[in-house]
């Protein structure tokens, strides 16, 4: 069967998809499709539906920068809102008839001769574009801990990823391994009704206090009315956050800005001693690396969930698991109904790529990745991949907030496709001299950062790669990387 040829293929349905297809269709593009594996769209805030799921990240600034929502309901709102935050922003831009779900692409492969990407979904069938974007999040491959004996758990096994709403653990034992900052969500809520609670901890985790606070229906009127009220809190939002980032962990090598890093600590400190009297339960709740070597979060109930009777915080490891609980290292057993995974995500693993791609001459990313040095051009391109951006790549992710990516993405998407037409080419690739320069300049900027020169050896942090180079984030402002991408040298790219 002859495979139905497209403008563009967008692998993913989530926030990344949905704005490249914004972008597209600003762009005049018309025939291009969104391929998702799920059956609904939203990404990671479809696929996580755990209790407690909420953005750490104000959504005044948690929402993207040309479409600001009067009606959320609070600062940090609830994952439910933000997945309607997503369906109203698909449909107000007439995007989801664009989507495709219950479709997974295996690999995309680049046709030389044709000039057009490849694309193979599961169960056979294959579709041809002229452009290719993969918009597969950073954090959407599940990671399930290979511990010894969990096959044979006799018990409930839940990942946060795969929640069964209808699960009522009122009466139960339950244990949750990992505490990142999707089981500091959980933990609080879990602890309302379980019978007993038991927290497998490996690494501590960093928690500043949350200031939350709702949004009145008058101050939600007032959004909608005159919208500059609501961007001039985002703008305050937006501004703590950079600063954050950008003073906290991209300039680390600045005395002051490491102080301030050190402030940030003892704050989190001080929200541990308002919750929790016990010294060595703090000292144990305390991580030993600095804040920024990973992702820090923010709740005022996590800590206090520790000082209830029927919580535990077991921080010695797991030996192994039994049929009917987990054995700990100092050899007692934990007996357990439920056993919950907040285990997060294999970010480099199985995400980088999180498809097979394999560009000109054959060169297949991921292996390429492994055997040079994970780098992309401005977070979105790779030499010898023409006519194709990788969303989530190295050096892509902006800081704290995602949106921040994206906006700077679209504004690369608005300069490099509009130049591509304006000149009546059909193909682009990023040049390697470009690509070099830029890996060389991350690298050279990543010196100076928290990353490098901070106390970051035992945080097991996904901002490193398995080589241990720190090649997540991109370490630079917003608005510095919101100008590359619309001033970036378009002799970057070999447009033809
Ligand atoms: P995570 O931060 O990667 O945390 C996973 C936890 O599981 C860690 O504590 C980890 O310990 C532990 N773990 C993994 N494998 C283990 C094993 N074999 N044995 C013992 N412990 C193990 O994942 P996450 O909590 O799902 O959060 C991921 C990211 O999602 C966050 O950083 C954040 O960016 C995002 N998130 C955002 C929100 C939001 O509100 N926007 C909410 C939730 C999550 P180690 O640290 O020792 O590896």
């Amino acid at each position: 069967m002859p495979s139905e040829q497209l403008d563009v293929v967008i692998v993913g349905a989530g926030f990344a998809g949905i704005g490249a297809a914004i972008q597209l269709k600003r762009l005049g593009f018309r025939d291009f499709v969104l391929l998702d594996r799920e059956d609904d769209l939203g990404g990671t805030w479809y696929v996580n539906h755990y209790p407690g799921l909420a953005v750490d990240v104000p959504t005044t600034t948690y929402s993207y920068f040309f479409e600001p929502n009067p009606n959320w309901s609070r600062l940090f709102s609830t994952g439910t809102e933000i997945k309607k935050y997503a369906d109203d922003v698909a449909d107000k831009y007439d995007v989801r008839r664009h989507i495709r779900f219950n479709t997974t692409v295996e690999s995309a492969r680049w046709d030389e001769d044709a000039s057009l990407w490849r694309v193979a979904l599961a169960g056979g069938d294959t579709l041809s574009a002229r452009y290719l974007i993969t918009a597969t999040g950073f954090l959407s491959q599940p990671r399930l801990p290979d511990i010894k004996g969990i096959a044979d758990f006799a018990g409930k096994i839940v990942h946060t990823t795969e929640w069964d709403d209808n699960y009522n653990p009122a009466g139960e034992r339950v244990a949750v391994i990992g505490t990142g900052a999707t089981a500091v969500q959980l933990i609080p809520e879990l602890a309302k009704s379980a019978a007993d609670l038991t927290v497998y901890q490996r690494t501590p985790i960093w928690v500043a206090p949350k200031l939350d606070f709702h949004f009145s229906d008058r101050a939600k009127r007032l959004f909608s009315r005159l919208p500059w009220t609501q961007r001039a809190i985002r703008a305050i939002t937006d501004t703590i956050y950079e600063l954050m980032i950008n003073v906290g962990v991209v300039h680390y090598n600045v005395p002051l800005f490491r102080r301030l890093n050190i402030s940030a600590m003892d704050l989190c400190k001080i929200n541990q001693f308002l919750q929790i009297r016990d010294k060595e339960l703090r000292r144990r709740l305390t991580p030993d690396y600095d804040i920024g070597c990973k992702r820090p979060t923010f709740s005022n109930s996590y800590f206090r969930t520790f000082t209830k009777p029927h919580v535990h915080l077991q921080s010695d490891g797991i030996d192994h698991i039994a049929t009917d609980g987990i054995v700990n290292s100092d050899g007692t057993k934990t007996v357990i109904d439920t056993l919950v995974l907040a285990t997060g995500f294999d970010l480099w693993e199985a995400n980088f790529p999180a498809i097979e791609v394999v560009g000109r001459q054959g060169r297949n990313l991921g292996k390429w990745w492994r055997e040079t040095r994970f780098q992309a051009y401005q977070g979105v391109s790779m030499p010898y991949f023409p006519n194709y951006l990788s969303l989530a790549s190295p050096y892509a992710f902006l800081g704290l907030n995602f949106f921040n990516t994206m906006e700077y993405q679209m504004r690369l998407m608005d300069r490099l496709f509009g130049e591509v037409k304006r000149r009546g080419a059909s193909t682009f690739e990023v040049t390697e001299e470009a690509n070099t320069a830029y890996l060389d300049r991350m690298t050279e900027l990543l010196g100076d950062s928290l990353w490098t020169l901070g106390n970051c050896a035992s945080s097991r942090s996904y901002y490193f790669n398995p080589k241990g180079e720190p090649s997540l984030l991109r370490p630079m402002s917003t608005q510095d990387a919101i100008e590359e991408a619309s001033e970036f040298p378009l002799s970057d790219y070999r447009i033809a």
